[in-house]
């Protein structure tokens, strides 16, 4: 999977593509690949790198949604459970099983949440990823040795499933384009194409590499934007009313110590009525996350203050050692894209069900659902737009269609095993030049050889793309990302023959991206 490759096979075609998708977050990368695995023509176009959007910035939870349980929307939590299980055994060097616990302070805590939970559970059928239990104070004390012990009666322990999300992303994109899909990064649509009758036949993308413009004829245009949906169905008619109530959600990343063993935690009920989770992820403590609307969805948005002092002050009720704005490692914000409902206000009330709408312009727009729901969401898509372009229906093959890096056998997690059956190919660069085994930093994993392979076989082309999303410095450290930028620089600017005034722009360029990610008063 190469860029230039890529923007050959779009110049190659003289053809209307049956589907062209806007956007390549997990709808986009989705939608790209149902359709290719069954035979249809699709071009993808993503106006930045593949996840830079709201697809790598998750909670990397593959889950039925316990909240949604609370809420009584039973079949969108079995719907959920049913692609979580998918999900495990199509990418398992990706998907796994986490222990979770819901700790109880109160008497009625450990019943209440317990029969929830076991209903959980019991809903995933034959595809479970464990069977829930109540825990002693003991049991949950063994098991998550951090935990506030004071006032302690026990917990609830069950099971979901975690990933790494925009690893996933890209090794789906691998698999589009093992499908015959054609995707590219960094080409921004700015506009769409009508006929004379004035239904939309293609879109106006500039390639933002080689600043040239690309023209795509296409006979559904299928918009995946995220939270940019309204932006892209407004290029197509400027009337319609708007889609997206975005809602942005932060994280905060601590060392390991505030969760030292394999389990995470749950709380179901913070002070806003939101569910929180404290995870182990990567050799660190991710904590998460918030609801908060916002007027417009911004690429690059920053966790305000008081979402920063929200997250720290739940932590700390239930972690012995209570966290604090110096611990954070690094702090990063998403936005979900979640489908406007009458006249809601409350986005965590929101439903999070995926929607497909057809605007008058013949525009097809994919937006709502979540990570997890991805592969249902691309199969209703491409369904539909299939009958919109009147073209012969074929049966949808993702149920059992094994993503880029499927390994039968996944290797213990550790060094590597996220890239599955690509792994020895890295191995094999490390073999011929010993010096790519290093890491690029001593408090993370990420080495030289995996940059290399990010440029060569995953289309990374930035520090950014790197750090950020190839490996995930930028999220899990955000000064050690820092540090670790000239290295990529130099070692991406051999493998994609780039100047040394691009590897200092790059440099610049990412300290800054990387500022934003530390916390004030740190
Ligand atoms: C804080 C948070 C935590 C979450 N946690 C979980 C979780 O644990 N599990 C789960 O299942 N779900 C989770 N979700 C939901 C999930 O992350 C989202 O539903 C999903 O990532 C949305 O993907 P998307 O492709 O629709 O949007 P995005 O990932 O935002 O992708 C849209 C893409 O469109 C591109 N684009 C926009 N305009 C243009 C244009 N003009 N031309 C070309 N490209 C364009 C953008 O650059 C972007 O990359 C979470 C969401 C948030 C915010």
């Amino acid at each position: 999977m190469t860029r230039a490759g890529m923007i050959a096979a779009l110049a190659r075609r003289t053809e209307p593509w049956d589907f062209v998708v806007v956007g390549g977050g997990a709808t986009g990368v989705g939608v790209a690949l149902d359709a290719a695995s069954r035979g249809y023509a699709v071009a993808l176009l993503e106006q930045s790198d593949f996840g830079k959007g709201t697809s790598s910035r998750s909670t990397k939870l593959v889950h039925g949604g316990v909240r949604y349980l609370e809420q009584g929307n039973i079949s969108l939590v079995i719907g959920a459970l049913k692609e979580r299980g998918l999900l495990r055994a199509n990418a398992p060097h990706l998907v796994h099983a986490l222990p979770f616990i819901v700790p109880a302070y109160k008497w009625w805590e450990a019943p209440f949440y317990g029969v929830g939970l076991m209903t959980y559970s019991l809903l995933a059928g034959k595809r479970g990823f464990g069977r829930s239990e109540i825990l002693s104070k003991r049991a949950t004390l063994r098991r998550i040795p951090t935990v506030r012990a004071d006032g302690l009666r026990g917990g609830v322990l069950y099971y979901d499933g975690q990933f790494d999300d925009a690893r996933l992303l890209i090794n789906m994109a691998q698999t589009a384009a093992d499908q015959g899909a054609v995707l590219i990064n960094y080409a921004r649509v700015s506009d769409v194409t009508r006929t004379t009758s004035g239904t939309i036949d293609g879109v106006v993308a500039r390639d933002l590499e080689s600043d040239l413009e690309l023209r795509l004829a296409a006979r559904v245009v299928i918009n995946a934007t995220g939270p940019f949906s309204d932006t892209v169905r407004h290029m197509a008619d400027a009337r319609v009313a708007p889609l997206i109530a975005p809602s942005q959600g932060i994280h905060l990343v601590f060392d390991r110590s505030f969760l030292p063993g394999a389990c995470a935690i749950m709380v179901p009920h913070t002070r806003d009525g939101r569910v929180m989770f404290a995870i182990p992820w990567h050799g660190h403590t991710l904590v998460g996350t918030t609801d908060t609307p916002v007027a417009e969805a911004q690429l690059e948005p920053r966790p305000l203050e008081e979402e920063i002092d929200f997250v720290l002050d739940t932590a700390g009720q239930y972690l012995q050692k209570a966290p604090t704005r110096r611990d954070v490692l690094s702090a990063f914000a998403g936005i979900r894209p979640l489908v406007r409902t009458g006249e809601s206000k409350i986005t965590a009330a929101l439903s999070r069900d995926h929607t497909i709408h057809v605007d008058p312009s013949g525009l097809m727009t994919i937006t709502g659902g979540k990570w997890t729901t991805y592969r249902h969401m691309a199969e209703d898509t491409v369904d539909q737009a299939a009958l919109q372009a009147h073209l012969p229906l074929r049966p949808c093959i993702t149920r059992t269609l094994r993503i880029h890096g499927y390994d039968a056998g996944p290797r213990p997690p550790g060094a590597l095993s996220l890239y599955g059956t690509d792994a020895p190919q890295i191995e094999a660069l490390m073999r011929a030049e010993p010096d790519l085994a290093r890491p690029l930093h001593p408090d993370l994993p990420c080495t030289a050889a995996e940059v290399i392979w990010a440029a060569r076989a995953e289309m990374a082309r930035t520090v950014e793309d790197v750090l950020a999303r190839r490996c995930r410095a930028l999220l899990l450290n955000a000064r050690a990302a820092m540090e670790m930028a000239a290295p990529a620089a130099a070692l991406l600017a051999r493998e994609l023959q780039r100047s040394a005034g691009w590897q200092r722009e790059q440099i610049d360029r990412f300290t800054e991206l990387a500022q934003r990610y530390l916390v004030s008063g740190a």
